[in-house]
């Protein structure tokens, strides 16, 4: 693995990282520690703190502490250090996708082309939308003079999973800070390292102490301990179905509003007067973005009868040409899974898979590249037949898609909508008025249109059922979510 460190990435990792409260860096309490493991090669990357209760108290402290004046700036003065705070991250754009890759194995060339412009992007455009929303709106009712007047909550909790832990703590925090919230951000334990960097540029670029604090640990100590703190006023969680009951019920307990964002089984359905070479390509490619490790992306793959043969020829053609290697590799196409239980989860689906009944198209494996034995490798694999097996029904995370034949449309709506996700679709037809009935019968928060994975900011993105409630990401409702209604009312008469 040939890795080029920059100076600052090479600084940041020497010392045990430490958890970033009222614009300081902390350790912790206990002393407790973890390592973060790099997937390319297996080999320790950092050490990090980890922390819990006593550490998630201090971080809704400071943050507390740091929302009066905060919350008191006017929407221009947030967003001018929101823009600069932007810039800041710009200039160590780098630094920030070399972390990314590192940490979660990721390629290097999808770090810098995606996940970090376009988080910075994400922090731009809610700072510049922060000054064109209306934070008073006038109510026309007969003898009251009323208004509506919004106002930031104070301090809200996030809670991320490692997938795509810059773009998505972006995602995240942008909308809370522009609308004048300050935040406690609780990172996945086994990616927490561009969270951390992200505190310490947020520090240099001026933004006043304890408005960003980030706290590490595991999901049952210190997520379990934001989720429930009795101070946070929101909540947002992005994550598994089954973490995402938990936080549910311990908001429910605290009555406190929380955004869930879980995971999803996208399906794509493909007609059969689509190019199919090019569709082959395209959904080859969903599978080996983020190594599979994405929310949203097509695992599930409706193909009809006719054409079916010759997209299963394509994909797997494009299957066996992507190069698999280091992250930080600039000629890698598709990195490891993030962690040796990751891969031990894929495998473990397509064995199940098997034992199932599947026909196995392309087998996948655990086939390193030199030098790299220790890391966590896939390979893709292609399992093909009945709509019931288990992998054609669960979320996987991986390199992995299944392939189901069908004859007509009725099928093939009725085959996306029986699993309870409900997060992400696609529908791949020359025939657009098919195309977008199709779109809107298949039950989810997305439904895409000869493309799958489709995001922009101002574009809604969140799921409905197992996959999620609370908004979603994105938009300008989502810069709302963050801004809690109050009626202003006096009676004329
Ligand atoms: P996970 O649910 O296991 O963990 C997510 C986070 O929750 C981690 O930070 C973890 O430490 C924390 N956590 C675990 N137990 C907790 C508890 N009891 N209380 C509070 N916090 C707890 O998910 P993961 O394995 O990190 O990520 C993969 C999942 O995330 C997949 O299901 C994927 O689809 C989903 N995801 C969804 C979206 C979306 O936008 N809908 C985006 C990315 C990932």
């Amino acid at each position: 693995m040939n890795v080029q460190f920059t100076q600052t990435v090479t600084g940041f990792l020497r010392t045990p990282v430490q958890h970033f409260i009222g614009g300081r860096w902390k350790s912790d309490a206990n002393g407790a520690t973890a390592q973060v493991l790099n997937p390319s090669d297996g080999s320790p990357l950092a050490t990090v703190a980890m922390g819990g209760a006593a550490e998630i108290d201090e971080a809704v402290a400071a943050a507390g502490k740091a929302f009066p004046a905060w919350s008191a700036l006017s929407p221009n003065e947030r967003a001018a250090r929101l823009h600069r705070f932007a810039e800041h991250l710009e200039k160590h754009s780098a630094d920030l996708a070399l972390l990314e890759s590192l940490d979660v194995g990721k390629a290097i060339t999808a770090a810098e082309g995606f996940d970090v412009p376009f988080g910075i992007e994400c922090l731009r455009y809610f700072a510049t939308l922060s000054t064109h929303a209306h934070y008073d709106v006038p109510l026309a009712i007969k003898n009251i003079e009323a208004r509506t007047h919004r106002a930031p909550y104070g301090v809200c909790g996030f809670v991320f999973p490692w997938n795509f832990p810059f773009t998505l703590l972006l995602w995240g925090i942008a909308p809370a800070l522009a609308a004048g919230n300050t935040v406690v951000v609780k990172p996945s334990e086994v990616t927490p390292l561009s969270s951390l960097f992200v505190g310490k540029l947020a520090a240099e670029a001026g933004l006043p102490d304890g408005v960003l604090n980030v706290v590490m640990g595991d999901g049952p100590k210190a997520g379990a301990a934001l989720a429930n703190h009795p101070k946070i006023k929101r909540m947002s969680f992005t994550g598994s179905p089954e973490v995402g009951k938990k936080i549910g019920e311990a908001c429910g307990r605290n009555l406190v509003p929380c955004k869930l964002e879980l995971g999803g089984k996208g399906a794509a359905v493909v007609f059969d007067d689509v190019d199919v070479d090019a569709t082959a390509q395209k959904l080859a490619g969903a599978i080996t973005l983020n190594t599979g490790q994405v929310c949203c992306t097509a695992t599930r793959w409706f193909v009809h009868e006719k054409i079916y043969d010759r997209f299963v020829d394509k994909v797997m053609g494009t299957l066996k040409e992507t190069k698999i290697g280091p992250g930080p590799d600039r000629d890698t196409q598709m990195g490891p899974v993030v962690s040796e239980a990751q891969r031990q989860r894929v495998l473990r689906y397509v064995e199940n898979g098997v034992k199932q009944g599947a026909e196995v198209v392309l087998p996948g494996g655990t086939a390193a590249p030199r030098g790299c034995e220790h890391g966590f490798y896939v390979q893709p694999s292609l399992l093909a037949g009945s709509p019931e097996n288990v992998c054609c029904r669960e979320e996987i995370f991986g390199p992995s898609a299944f392939l189901v034949k069908f004859k007509d449309e009725t099928a093939a709506v009725g085959l996306v909508n029986q699993l309870t996700y409900g997060l992400a679709n696609s529908v791949w037809s020359a025939d657009l008025k098919r195309a977008s009935r199709v779109a809107e019968h298949m039950i989810a928060g997305n439904s895409w249109i000869n493309a799958h994975n489709v995001f922009a900011y101002g574009l809604p993105y969140g799921g409905v059922n197992l996959s999620g409630f609370g908004g979603g990401v994105n938009s300008p409702e989502t810069f709302q979510d963050y801004l809690r209604p109050q009626t202003i009312a006096r009676p004329l008469a």
